[in-house]
């Protein structure tokens, strides 16, 4: 995709520096985001805060360091201590952190940043808090600020891009690292295809943005409780050239075919099964981005094409096996298990767990549950299917099949498939951090 062939190049175009170097800024702010969000969520039901934090200099790559005062006895929201609507001589910060939630209704930061509706963490950050810091920063070190660590929940909106181009504009020496865990913030971009490929492009100009200042953007993903990233999204179910787009992919509420299209020319989008017979068309308008639905439940070999208007094909994606979850291997089984491998497809718009193993003797108790995520963050275990009930899926194969009923609103936001190892039919086993799971499979 898109973002992702982006991403490959900015990490090619800094190895030459330092391989450690990237896992440093990542790491350090998973730390901050990890050190202050128990303290964060205390004291609030939302889930959007922010940490902002000045490097101290020569510190250790991927190491955080407070002073004077440790976060856990830190107050709850910790920035400069501005009063009414002037900030006072005396308002140095003597901190190299600070934490922030948004300023809801401009109650507290209103007069002095001149809003009236919420602010928000990274405006709080950057225009007031920041000064402050870095001004307190100059006389105790007695240097300038080199890096700068912004960690957000949510990837900042459009109007904080805009106020962290300016900072990078203000600040051409400094080296702006942010990190977000979330990509969706709001206005239901979850459930959008529109606004769901905005934000798309808003992390990719963020990314490109903070690279030409020395700096980089982190999807740090959610912290807990899987250890296990995301699905490496595929290339090939994602085409683009110079003249346009063509991205095939799910409704993931209801496992119907999507396709996203914006193009130069006039012409037709053919979704195609995988005998290559065309089942459904439509008639795409040049310079329009398209969501473009087929009414068709998505499976395996189906892909999508462009014709231009004299009928040439310009444009085909991979078929749709090729883009979902590939084989993950099972990491925590039980020694006398063989390999295990589970796989995460779309069948008829339905998720389709295959497993591959020599021993299906051994598992004849195991179970795999499917784990949906929804627009508002809540995950949904569907029942857990005995492995016993998945079908050979070739006569002679080492692969079994089980086809879980259709998608939902409670896979909006994507899902995974956990397997599940029992002794018996009553005692089953699985760690906290469910080591035996496919990544998350999400819309984008
Ligand atoms: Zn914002």
């Amino acid at each position: 995709m898109m973002v992702n062939s982006f991403f490959l190049v900015f990490v090619c175009g800094l190895l030459w520096i330092s391989v450690s170097d990237g896992q440093g800024h990542d790491q350090r702010l998973k730390t901050l985001a990890n050190d202050f969000r128990n303290i964060i969520a205390q004291n609030s039901i939302r889930k959007q805060y922010a940490v902002l934090y000045l490097s101290k200099p020569a510190a250790t790559s991927g190491q955080v360091y407070y002073e004077p005062t440790p976060p856990h006895v830190a107050p709850a929201f910790v920035y400069p201590d501005i009063t009414g609507d002037m900030i006072t001589n005396n308002a140095d910060y003597p901190y190299t952190y600070s934490a922030l939630t948004p300023d809801y209704n401009a109650a507290r930061f209103g007069k002095v940043l001149h809003k009236a509706t919420t602010i928000h963490t990274e405006d709080i950050a950057l225009k007031l808090v920041f000064p402050h810091m870095e001004k307190w920063f100059n006389s105790k070190y007695n240097a300038n600020v080199i890096s700068v660590y912004l960690y957000s929940y949510y990837l900042p909106c459009p109007d904080c891009t805009n106020i962290i181009q300016t900072f990078l504009t203000s600040h051409p020496t400094i080296g702006l690292y942010i990190g977000f865990s979330q990509l969706y913030g709001g206005n239901n971009e979850g459930s959008d295809p529109a606004k769901r490929q905005q934000t798309k492009q808003r992390k990719q100009n963020l990314s490109i943005m903070l690279n030409n200042h020395h700096g980089r953007l982190f999807d740090l993903g959610s912290f807990k409780p899987s250890p296990v990233g995301k699905r490496e999204t595929s290339e090939g179910c994602f085409v683009s050239d110079a003249n346009g787009e063509l991205f095939l992919t799910l409704n993931f509420t209801n496992g119907e075919v999507l396709a996203f299209f914006t193009r130069k020319l006039n012409g037709t989008i053919v979704l195609a099964d995988k005998d290559d017979n065309d089942i459904a068309s439509r008639t795409v308008l040049a310079d329009e981005s398209e969501i473009i639905s087929f009414g068709k439940y998505m499976n395996e070999g189906f892909n999508a094409k462009f014709y231009d208007g004299l009928d040439g094909l310009k444009m085909q994606t991979e078929p749709w096996n090729q883009c979902g979850v590939d084989m993950e291997v099972m990491k925590e089984l039980p020694a006398h298990y063989s390999e295990v491998r589970i796989w995460l497809q779309i069948q008829d718009g339905s998720p389709f767990v295959c497993l591959s193993g020599r021993k299906f003797s051994h598992m004849k108790f195991d179970r795999v549950q499917l784990e949906g995520k929804s627009e508002k963050g809540l995950t949904t275990l569907s029942n857990s299917v005995l492995v016993n009930q998945f079908k050979e899926h070739k006569i002679g194969s080492e692969e079994r099949c089980y086809k879980f009923p259709r998608l939902n609103k409670d896979f909006s936001e994507g899902f995974r498939a956990k397997y599940i190892t029992c002794a018996s039919y009553t005692n089953c086993t699985y760690g906290e951090l469910y080591d035996n799971v496919t990544p998350y499979w999400t819309p984008w």
